[in-house]
């Protein structure tokens, strides 16, 4: 039977990016997978839709695919469709999960060996449209594993020293190859005996109790900048947890969140004032005072404003985070009109309506 057209099976144009061949091929293999998928010749299908990603979804092949019509030599080891060739039955295939997690390298497929960096954290912080305009510095208090300070994060008590892991001989990962119903590949994994680190502690610790971690809270100044908004976030490297047996920590992100103002609403630099005039300021002109974000501006309203008139307040605005400028103020002025008039204020609308 002659082979179809991998770009045909997945269903994706010549000139398909790597992400779109791969969107493609999850969905189909999710529908044609023979745990989900009962149908006559879904294993048939699923085995085509796996050889065509194998080839499409590495650059090398897929170059040489596009070129030759062939995808060559059949994979390392560590491919698919090497040895074995093929369909081992599904006895051995575990949870639909575990597929995708060995074909996509995420966490239980790939994951490094040895100690694991520590966890990234994330702490919201709300802080005032002024804080946003000026820039401030806050003080926060965050709780996070940190380097147990009796053992110095070695989880082994002190004056004992851990020991030579013989599950693994000290490397942290074991190999060992798994057949699935598109062969045979080795998969390296973490040592479950040491847990990766490689090394075995007799003694533990008492404090971290062999962890070598112990939770501790912890006060980070903060540098908010002026003219940051909700959205974005700060990066503090290093100040999320501890790793584990001295790997790397992880870094804790600040999530900012500008409280609405009573007086101003934002966009981007700019701000937004709404007020009122009488409608004889309107009609005859004045001067009227406006807040501002950093105290008050005096505003000419010329004689005959119309209701609902935009003013901007140059450089009243916002600071831009980049660049030096700032953004405006605009100010919205409503025109009033009185519901209820004294007699003369009649009398003297009367005789300008008969003027
Ligand atoms: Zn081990
Ligand atoms: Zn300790």
């Amino acid at each position: 039977m002659a082979k179809r057209d991998y770009y045909e099976v997945l269903g994706v144009s010549k000139s398909s990016s790597a992400d779109e061949i791969k969107k493609a091929y999850r969905k189909l293999a999710r529908e044609h997978h023979p745990d989900v998928n009962k149908a006559k010749g879904s294993e048939e299908k699923f085995k085509e839709i796996n050889e065509a990603y194998q080839t499409l979804s590495d650059p090398n092949k897929r170059s040489q695919y596009d070129y030759y019509g062939t995808a060559g030599g059949s994979g390392g080891s560590e491919g698919f469709g090497g040895e074995g060739q093929g369909f081992q039955g599904f006895e051995d295939f575990g949870e639909f999960g575990d597929l995708f997690d060995v074909f996509f390298g995420s966490q239980r497929g790939r994951r490094r060996a040895g100690p694991q960096k520590g966890s990234d954290l994330r702490y919201d912080l709300r802080i005032t449209l002024e804080n946003a305009a000026h820039g401030i510095e806050k003080e926060i208090n965050i709780v996070h594993f940190a380097g147990c300070p009796t053992c110095k994060g070695s989880g082994a008590k002190p004056g004992t020293a851990p020991t030579k892991c013989s599950a693994c001989n000290g490397a942290g990962q074991v190999r060992r190859t798994q057949r699935t119903i598109l062969g045979s590949f080795a998969q390296v994994s973490p040592c479950p005996t040491c847990r990766g680190t490689g090394s075995i502690i007799s003694t533990t610790c008492k404090e971290c109790q062999g962890d070598g971690r112990v939770k501790k809270s912890q006060k980070i100044t903060l540098k908010i900048p002026a003219g940051i908004d909700s959205g974005y976030r700060l990066r503090v490297a290093g100040a999320g947890d501890a790793g584990e047996k001295g790997a790397s920590s992880g870094d804790l992100y600040v999530f900012i969140f500008v409280e609405q103002h009573v007086n101003f609403n934002r966009d981007g630099e700019n701000l937004y004032y709404r007020t009122k005039i009488s409608f004889v300021q309107a009609i005859l002109g004045d001067e009227i005072e406006v807040p501002t974000i950093d105290g008050t501006a005096t505003l000419k309203v010329p004689a005959g404003t119309q209701p609902n008139t935009n003013f901007r307040v140059k450089g009243k605005g916002m600071p831009s985070l980049n660049r030096r400028d700032r953004g405006h103020l605009y100010v919205l002025v409503e025109v009033e009109i009185p519901t209820k008039l004294s007699k003369e204020q009649a009398e003297l609308l009367n005789s300008y309506k008969n003027a």
